[in-house]
């Protein structure tokens, strides 16, 4: 989500469909031409050809088989920036109950802890992005260690299976997001881009916790790597962020690639039985303020 992801299942609307198809060709291209500016293509040293990811050039690609020392700038945990910066700056908590407290389960009855660190949103102490909650300008971790070698593993669980799987888009900056955005605005108008592209500063692909796997389009839905990938990824920490039916609450088309890190796979498991979006889970809310 949050920028490449072009998708509109929608056949009523044949323009529309007809730019979804050759949405994977644009968006590659697109993300490649962005890529290549800045030299940040690369492929796996002894992986398969496909298996190549693409950033802006903040961060190194995030490679299973790059996890060496010219990766490890890069690579620097979030938390890392996160926990240093709050240090010389004051930190916000707020409890509140949840809306959702009378109709829900009881993992949402629960009041949620909000904190506020260097203009950066946590909810129970998960890091949001969404359209409600931006990320600074200067907020730039690359994409997260943690969440690229949860990546390698399920990557090699998958292969086992016969499966292959890759990551399309990673981490993405402000800047990057915001050419992204700016072009999908230029071709479908605000309205329609707010469906499918985050605004710059509301990309979760921003927080570092955010893969792309594959290919970036409903070409990729029902495919067996999206079956596999939705069978198994709340095993290595990850949800699927953006699932059909829950646009109202996530803000977002669904997106059958767009994995977040949450790290903790219970917590996961947990998230995918309740049936909620993360927004729900957590009580919280994806809108823009304009
Ligand atoms: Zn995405």
């Amino acid at each position: 989500m949050n920028g490449e992801s072009k998708t509109n299942t929608n056949n009523t609307h044949k323009s529309k469909a007809s730019h979804s198809k050759h949405l994977p060709v644009l968006v590659c291209t697109l993300l490649a031409a962005a890529a290549l500016t800045v030299g940040a293509v690369s492929r796996a040293r002894s992986g398969s050809d496909t298996q190549k990811a693409i950033t802006d050039g903040s961060s190194s690609s995030s490679l299973c088989a790059s996890q060496d020392s010219s990766g490890a700038k890069e690579q620097e945990p979030v938390t890392t920036s996160a926990t240093t910066a709050a240090e010389n700056t004051q930190t916000e908590i707020k409890t509140r109950p949840s809306h959702l407290e009378a109709a829900k389960p009881a993992a949402v009855t629960a009041a949620h802890k909000t904190e506020v660190k260097n203009g950066i949103t946590y909810v129970d102490g998960i890091l949001i992005a969404n359209k409600t909650y931006s990320l600074p300008q200067s907020y730039a971790p690359g994409l997260d260690a943690q969440a690229q070698a949860a990546f390698c593993n399920m990557q090699q669980a998958a292969a086992a299976d016969g499966i292959e799987l890759w990551i399309c888009s990673g981490y993405r900056s402000y800047s990057y997001q915001k050419k992204l955005y700016d072009n999908y605005v230029i071709a479908d108008g605000k309205e329609e881009a707010d469906r499918y592209s985050a605004r710059p500063g509301h990309s979760e692909h921003q927080t570092g916790l955010a893969i792309d796997v594959n290919e970036p389009s409903d070409e990729f839905n029902d495919t067996p790597a999206a079956r596999w990938l939705a069978a198994h990824c709340n095993e290595y920490g990850f949800i699927i962020r953006y699932k059909p039916g829950k646009e109202s609450s996530t803000g977002y088309m669904a997106e059958s690639w767009h994995i977040r890190y949450l790290g903790d796979p219970e917590l996961c498991k947990k998230i995918e039985a309740s049936g909620l979006s993360l927004e729900e889970y957590l009580g919280i809310t994806s809108k823009y303020r304009n």
